[in-house]
C-alpha cells in the first residue's frame, strides 16, 4: 500500500483530529490546515486546528480561516494529530503534542520522521499539492472551497508559479483545482493584493537598508523592532519581503535579518539557481529548501551578518569553483 493510501485509511478509521504546523505560518501551512480540515469534516469527523501564531493577515478571507486557534499547548481528546510542513515536531513551538500519534506530511527534503506515518515528498510544489493527491485517495468531493485553499497553498508557495519548486505536475495540480472551482483572479485579489498598508510601509524602510558585499552577488535587508512599533506593521507582516533583494540582477543569493532581541536574530535565506541555502541553514540548526530557508542565530547583529554573509559569498565562491567560472 503507498504511504498515500495508508495515510488515507488510517483518517478514514479515526474520528478527533487535531491539525498543526509551523510557527509563523506561511500561505502553504495557513492554506493547507483549511483545507484538510474541510476535507475531514466533510468525512464526518471532528477537527481542531492549533497554531503556535496567527496567520498573515493578508490570508483573512482564505474560506473557514476562522477555524484557526492560536495557542501553544495540544490539549484535548484527540486520536491523532497531523502535522504539517514541519521537518520536526519543535518546529510547531505547540506543546504536548508528543501525546499523540503524528501523521507527518511535509516536502522539506530534510525531516526527522517523527509520525507514525511519514509523508515527505521533496519535489512537491507546496504541501496544498500533496494533500491534492491524497484527497484524491478519499472518498471526498472536491468543493471549490477546497480548491481555493489548496490553490492557495501552491500559488504562494511557488512565489505565484516563479520558483523551481514548479514543476509541470504543479500545473497539472493547479489547473484541476481551478476545474474544481478555484479563481486564480480572486485567489490573487484575495491573498496578494489584500496587505496592510504598513506592510506597504515596512518593506519602504527595509528596502532602505538594503547593502551588498563588495562581489555584489550577496545582498540583505535588517529589520529591527523599532521598523514594526514605527510602521505599525506586525510580525507576520513579513512574509515575502525577503525576496526583494534577488530582483537585482548580480545578486545569487540574499539573507533577511529579523531582530528577535539584542542577542538573538531569525534569518531568513534566498538563492536563484544551484545554490542550496538550505543546506547552509542546517549547518546553523535551522532548516528549509535548496532556494528557501531559515534558521535562528545568536549574537550581536554584526556578528551575525559577518557570519552569514561570509557562509553565503562562501557558497558562491564553491559552487563556481565546482563549475570553474571565475569568482569575481
Ligand atoms: P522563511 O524564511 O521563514 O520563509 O522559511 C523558508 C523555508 O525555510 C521554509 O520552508 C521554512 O520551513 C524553512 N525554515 C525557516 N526557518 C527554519 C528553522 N529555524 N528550522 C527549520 N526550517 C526552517
Ligand atoms: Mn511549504
Amino acid at each position: 500500500m503507498s504511504i498515500v493510501d495508508e495515510i488515507a485509511s488510517f483518517l478514514l478509521e479515526r474520528n478527533r483530529f487535531l491539525i498543526t504546523s509551523h510557527a509563523r505560518p506561511d500561505g502553504d501551512s495557513v492554506a493547507s490546515q483549511l483545507a484538510l480540515a474541510a476535507a475531514l469534516i466533510q468525512l464526518g469527523k471532528s477537527v481542531e486546528i492549533l497554531n503556535a501564531d496567527p496567520p498573515p493577515p493578508n490570508y483573512r478571507m482564505l474560506p473557514e480561516i476562522d477555524r484557526l486557534r492560536v495557542g501553544r499547548r495540544a490539549e484535548g481528546a484527540f486520536d491523532a494529530s497531523i502535522v504539517l510542513e514541519c521537518n520536526n515536531l519543535e518546529r510547531t513551538e505547540v506543546e504536548n503534542l508528543e501525546g499523540y500519534p503524528a501523521v507527518n506530511i511535509d516536502h522539506h527534503p530534510v525531516n526527522d520522521r517523527f509520525g507514525v506515518l511519514n509523508w515527505v515528498d521533496p519535489s512537491a510544489s507546496a504541501v496544498g499539492e500533496m494533500l491534492f493527491h491524497l484527497f484524491r485517495a478519499l472518498p471526498l468531493r472536491m468543493t471549490p472551497e477546497i480548491a481555493a485553499n489548496l490553490y492557495t497553498a501552491i500559488l504562494t508557495d511557488t512565489g505565484s508559479f516563479q520558483f523551481s519548486n514548479t514543476r509541470a505536475e504543479t500545473f497539472r495540480v493547479a489547473a484541476e483545482l481551478v476545474e474544481a472551482g478555484a479563481d486564480p483572479g480572486r485567489v490573487a485579489r484575495d491573498v496578494m493584493m489584500n496587505q496592510s498598508e504598513s506592510r506597504l510601509r515596512l518593506l519602504a524602510r527595509l528596502l532602505g537598508t538594503l547593502e551588498f558585499d563588495t562581489s555584489r552577488r550577496v545582498a540583505w535587508i535588517t529589520l529591527d523592532r523599532r521598523m514594526l512599533d514605527e510602521t505599525g506593521a506586525a510580525e507576520n507582516d513579513t512574509e515575502g519581503l525577503v525576496n526583494y533583494p534577488l530582483s537585482v540582477d548580480r545578486v545569487e543569493v540574499c539573507a533577511f535579518f529579523r531582530e528577535i532581541d539584542a542577542e538573538s536574530y531569525r534569518v531568513s535565506l534566498r538563492s536563484k539557481g544551484d545554490l542550496d541555502v538550505g543546506g547552509l541553514a542546517q549547518q546553523f540548526g535551522g532548516g528549509g529548501h535548496r532556494n528557501a530557508a531559515g534558521l535562528t542565530a545568536e549574537g550581536r547583529y554584526p556578528e551575525v551578518r559577518d557570519t552569514i554573509v561570509r557562509e553565503l559569498r562562501n557558497l558562491i565562491e564553491t559552487s563556481n569553483r565546482d563549475h570553474g567560472e571565475p569568482t569575481n
